[in-house]
This record gives structure tokens, C-alpha cells and sequence, in this order.
């Protein structure tokens, strides 16, 4: 998988990502195109990166694939009107300070705990969690360790486990990456979790159909193979793609 972040995916990393990711939980998604975005990186370290991490490089190859722009929609909660609206990845990247993996003491309730931004393992966990209450006590569970005091679930009031969450996500400041909104018909203003993941994935499921329909049309067309088809430039292959429906 030679296909380096700087670069961007290759037509055919999208192919193999958008078939290999097809059907499978998000998190899998995610993690399969951190894969592909950083082919140099052992698996386990994708995996113990925080959430915030993971969702930077995201960014980052996805800003390399797809470019800067990001167009994005959302509906407006208090009327249900569409809106569209634009994002710069780079703005996104420069307003997230870096995140770590590392244990941080934490004074909470009189009490000290260490605790880390949770990464995709913990999520995967969390996940398997009956209910939203259920999963915020695997996550910090996960992501707290016993200070000079012992950790017992059963001390957590909803307090507690509300003002650890908080610490938690000003660990990892970008596991959450939040846009401002607000709806051009009813004036209503809100905040709006963009979720980074999700939206590259539903793109590489574009890319990857359309590239699909492509390689059916100039093969039939020119009788080339898939991996010639593949190797091509985007822009060479759009020419020819053009040429064969004239
Ligand atoms: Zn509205």
C-alpha cells in the first residue's frame, strides 16, 4: 500500500478501500482509511491513536484526495430547512491543537485521576454498550486510572462522570470538531458536530462507483484492462471518459 498522505488516495486505494469498507461498522471504515492514509504506520499505533488524531489525519488525506473544500449539509433543527454549507480543512486543522495519547493528572471531586483522550479501541468498546449512559462508563472506565485513590464505578455520581467526560474531551480537542450554523430562513443558530470519518467514507463510496462506471465505459470502449484504466491520471482518464460519450 504505497499510497503516501501527502499524496492523497489513488484511484485504486478508493477502489480497494470502497470494497474492503463496504457494509462495515464505521469505526472499521475509519480505521481502514487511516490505514491507506498512513500505510507506514503499524496498525496497533492507528489504533491507540485518540480520536482527535485519528480524525486530523483524516482530515489530512482527505484534503489530499479530495481537496481543501469541504461541502457539507445539514438540516436546520427548529424548521427542517436544508442548508448547505462550506468548510476549509485547512481552517478545520488550524483551529485543533495537537492531541496526545498520554495519561494526564486531573483534580476532580477532590480526587485525582489520570486520564487520556480515548481512542478508537475505546470507541469500539463503547460501541457494544447497551445505551449512551452504559457507553460513557466504558469510555471513561477505559480512560481513567487509579491516582493515589481507587476507581470504583460505583462512586461515580452523574456529576462526576459528566465533569471527567468534560476533561476528557479537552484532552482531545478535535475528537469533537463542532461548526456554527445558523438556517437563512428561520434565523435559527446552532452548533453542529461534523463528523470527519463519516463524511470521507460516503465520499470514497462516491468516488469509487462512479470510478467503477468508468472503467466499464473506456474498457468496453478501448478495450483497456481495469489497471490500466486505474494507473491513468484522473484528468487523462476524464478526457478519454469525455471522448468516449461524444
Ligand atoms: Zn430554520
Amino acid at each position: 500500500m504505497a499510497h503516501r498522505s501527502q499524496s492523497g488516495l489513488s484511484a485504486a486505494a478508493v477502489i480497494d478501500i470502497w470494497e474492503q469498507g463496504a457494509g462495515r461498522h464505521p469505526l472499521d471504515q475509519a480505521l481502514l482509511l487511516l490505514r491507506y492514509a498512513c500505510p507506514d504506520e503499524p496498525f496497533e499505533t492507528l489504533c491507540e491513536w485518540t480520536v482527535g488524531e485519528r480524525d486530523r489525519r483524516l482530515l489530512e488525506s482527505r484534503r489530499n484526495t479530495f481537496g481543501d473544500r469541504i461541502d457539507g449539509y445539514a438540516e436546520c433543527p427548529a424548521c427542517c430547512n436544508g442548508l448547505e454549507f462550506e468548510l476549509s480543512s485547512e481552517g478545520l486543522l488550524g483551529s485543533a491543537s495537537m492531541t496526545d495519547a498520554t495519561w494526564h493528572r486531573v483534580e476532580q471531586a477532590g480526587r485525582s485521576w489520570d486520564v487520556r483522550g480515548p481512542n478508537s479501541r475505546d470507541l469500539a468498546a463503547a460501541a457494544a454498550a447497551s445505551d449512551l449512559d452504559r457507553a460513557r462508563r466504558v469510555i471513561l472506565s477505559r480512560c481513567l486510572r487509579n491516582g493515589p485513590d481507587t476507581v470504583d464505578e460505583s462512586d461515580w455520581t452523574d456529576e462526576l462522570q459528566a465533569a471527567l467526560a468534560a476533561r476528557l474531551s479537552e484532552l482531545d480537542p478535535l475528537a469533537e470538531i463542532l461548526i456554527d450554523l445558523r438556517c437563512a430562513a428561520c434565523g435559527h443558530a446552532w452548533q453542529s458536530v461534523f463528523d470527519i470519518a463519516g463524511f470521507f467514507w460516503n465520499e470514497i463510496h462516491v468516488r469509487g462507483r462512479r470510478l467503477l462506471q468508468e472503467i466499464d465505459l473506456l474498457a468496453r470502449t478501448y478495450g483497456w484492462t481495469e489497471g490500466e484504466i486505474l494507473g491513468m491520471t484522473d484528468h487523462r482518464r476524464r478526457l478519454y471518459v469525455g471522448m468516449a460519450l461524444s
